[in-house]
């Protein structure tokens, strides 16, 4: 790594932290995967700055302290199963594979899954399924699952989604209307139902039915 590449790094998780990502998996997954490679074009150059980008089919790769605050809300272990719901760029769920036993992730347009496989093989990240699909219905062939990140909105938490997490398993997702702020929220099942609790204000595309064109 040259001076400047490690110094950038230094700089990124000094960041994270300084906005509340303090969780040491999380912190080691996010300095094991570079975001680079996950923005392309014009955008680029600005890979470590700490703010979402626009990624190919109209679609955002989310700011890094909203990656590690979601992650470190979601408390994966070692032995989990993962859902996430919106691979996007792929970036969340590269940096999921290095805490969890297995990653699923699922978009719903096809040229977003395609680049995100290519990555995934370009850096051995063989833990990671992505999958073509409208993930609002959540992957019911390897459900249940123990955890389960959602990165688009919903007005309400998806009832397949809850439907498929497994007692004690976390899911974390934004919920509220696309165009104003939404509530990052975390919902736990319990032997008894769900327990709810809000964690921050956060904004994120819409979790739209349905495939997409491209
Ligand atoms: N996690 C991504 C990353 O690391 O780059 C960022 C995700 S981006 C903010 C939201 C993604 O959710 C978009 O790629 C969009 O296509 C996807 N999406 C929206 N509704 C969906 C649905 N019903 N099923 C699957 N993906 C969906």
């Amino acid at each position: 790594m040259t001076d400047e590449a490690a110094e950038r790094k230094m700089q990124f998780l000094y960041t994270l932290r300084t906005r509340g990502v303090t969780d040491k998996a999380t912190l080691t997954a996010m300095e094991k995967i570079d975001r680079g490679p996950f923005v392309r074009g014009i955008f680029a150059g600005r890979a470590y700055e700490d703010t979402p980008l626009p990624i190919d089919c109209g679609q955002t790769i989310s700011q890094p302290s909203i990656v590690g605050l979601m992650t470190q809300a979601l408390d994966v272990q070692r032995r989990d199963k993962v859902l996430e719901v919106g691979t996007g760029s792929g970036y969340q769920a590269a940096v999921l594979s290095q805490i969890a036993r297995r990653v699923y992730t699922i978009d719903r347009h096809a040229r977003l899954v395609q680049e995100a496989r290519k990555l995934f093989e370009a850096m051995n990240l063989s833990n990671i399924t992505a999958i073509h699909g409208d993930g609002s219905h959540g992957l019911p062939d390897q459900a249940p699952f123990d955890r389960i990140l959602v990165t688009a909105a919903a007005e309400d938490p998806p009832g397949p989604l809850l439907a498929q997490l497994k007692i004690g398993g976390i899911m974390v997702l934004p919920v509220g209307q696309s165009d104003t702020v939404q509530s990052l929220i975390r919902v736990r099942r319990t032997e008894t139902g769900l327990d709810y609790d809000e964690l921050s204000p956060v904004r994120f595309v819409p979790l739209v039915g349905g495939l997409a064109r491209e």
